[in-house]
């Protein structure tokens, strides 16, 4: 056994002798048409690396961060490997080793320096609607914050509209903006979750459970995804879809459900995979239109990942838009259908980006659309 444990060993060790099942499946590998960055490559690479039979080297160690944390290999796996969990753990290896990919280092000088990822300046957030006393609190995902910061305020009235309270914003005083959960440095391997709680979140005095609509802050709380935070101190954190699955049936419907027949819908691989919420993103789906969208021709379990994850596009910013510009290029393969909508901020924002087209919208916004609770 090595210092990965038992369960790694297995995993690699399956990779090792697999006829690469899931090649077809992995964005990366995809975009990049290099088979170092296939999921097999990668696990291969890691049973070599890890009891010395390759040495270690800025190569080998690169190879490591070409995961997007999809999961996508985990559905056509028939040992159901979670590759994203043995490739964390060998990140936090080899920066613990010396090797940091140089693309991380200004990302990691941008949390320094103000809390995210992004490096343009948070723009104005609507705070009217958030009550600095509440219990419950809403906690942005950075990419919400930085790129539809009008959605912010939109959301918080549609979270008093579904809870009858208002909520308070999570904001750190220090940065003077909503901070990064910051799993974009636990995904470079440079912060594990606990240290990232105890140096970078802000306190939460007085607040039991937080929502997000971060799918990624939402895993690091989830029991079944890659990675979880050890932690029973911190409040109760929930994806914002587990909410509204909930508690949509039970307020008035829309007046005005939307017509989604012209769309296709987008499931977030994290929203899909890590946490497991596409049953709940159906539910609001059918409680919001009366036409709902469809599904791509890979749909649910076997949703393609767009590449938009920060720690990839940071590293591969043109691998990270081809894997954009493929999914969106879907549409092309639909009659009749000109929109996609996404069920994830992040998704949102670099299938935006690379498409350039225009097409692309938002779950959430849909919501509050809906819900008449954004102008
Ligand atoms: S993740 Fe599964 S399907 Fe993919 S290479 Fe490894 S063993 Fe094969
Ligand atoms: S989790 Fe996604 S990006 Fe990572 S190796 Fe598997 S398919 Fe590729």
């Amino acid at each position: 056994m090595t210092k990965f444990g038992p369960h790694i060993d297995r995993m690699t060790a399956y990779c090792t002798f697999c006829p690469k099942m899931c090649r077809f499946s992995c964005p990366a590998a995809s975009a990049e048409g290099r088979e170092t960055v296939t999921p097999w490559g990668m696990m291969r690479l890691l049973e070599l690396a890890k009891d010395g039979s390759v040495a270690l080297d800025d190569d080998v160690a690169d190879a490591f961060f070409h995961c997007t944390g999809c999961r996508r290999c985990q559905t056509f796996c028939a040992h159901d490997n979670d590759v994203p969990r043995a490739l964390w753990k060998a990140r936090s290896w080899v920066v613990d080793s010396g090797f940091l990919p140089e693309a991380y280092q200004e990302m990691y000088q941008r949390f320094e320096e103000h809390q995210s990822p992004w490096d343009e300046a948070q723009a104005q957030i609507d705070d009217s609607p958030f009550d600095r006393d509440a219990s419950v609190a809403y906690w942005p995902d950075c990419s919400t914050a930085a790129h539809s910061p009008e959605l912010v305020g939109a959301i918080g009235r549609l979270l008093e509209k579904v809870l009858g309270e208002p909520v308070r914003l999570v904001r750190s005083e220090e940065a003077g903006r909503t901070p990064c959960c910051g799993f974009p440095l636990s995904a470079a391997g440079i912060e594990s979750p606990e240290e990232i709680r105890d140096k970078r979140w802000p306190g939460f005095e007085g607040v039991h459970t937080v929502w997000t609509d971060c799918a990624a802050l939402a895993a690091w709380n989830h029991p079944s995804s890659s990675w979880q935070l050890d932690d029973d101190d911190t409040p109760q954190m929930g994806h914002i879809f587990e909410l509204l699955a909930r508690r949509l049936p039970k307020i008035e419907p829309p007046d005005n459900p939307l017509d989604a027949a012209d769309c296709l819908l987008h499931q977030s691989c994290y929203v899909t995979r890590q946490i497991d919420a596409k049953d709940l993103v159906d539910s609001i789906v059918s409680q919001i239109t009366d036409t709902p969208p469809d599904k791509l021709a890979y749909g649910d379990d076997e949703s393609p990942c767009c590449g938009g994850r920060v720690h990839y596009q940071v590293l591969e910013p043109e691998a990270s838009d081809l894997a954009s510009q493929k999914v969106v290029e879907s549409l092309e393969r639909n009659e009749g259908k000109e929109r996609m909508v996404t069920t994830s901020s992040m998704c949102h924002h670099a299938m935006d980006e690379a498409s350039e087209q225009d097409v692309v919208e938002s779950l959430l916004r849909w919501v509050c659309e809906a819900y008449e609770v954004i102008s």
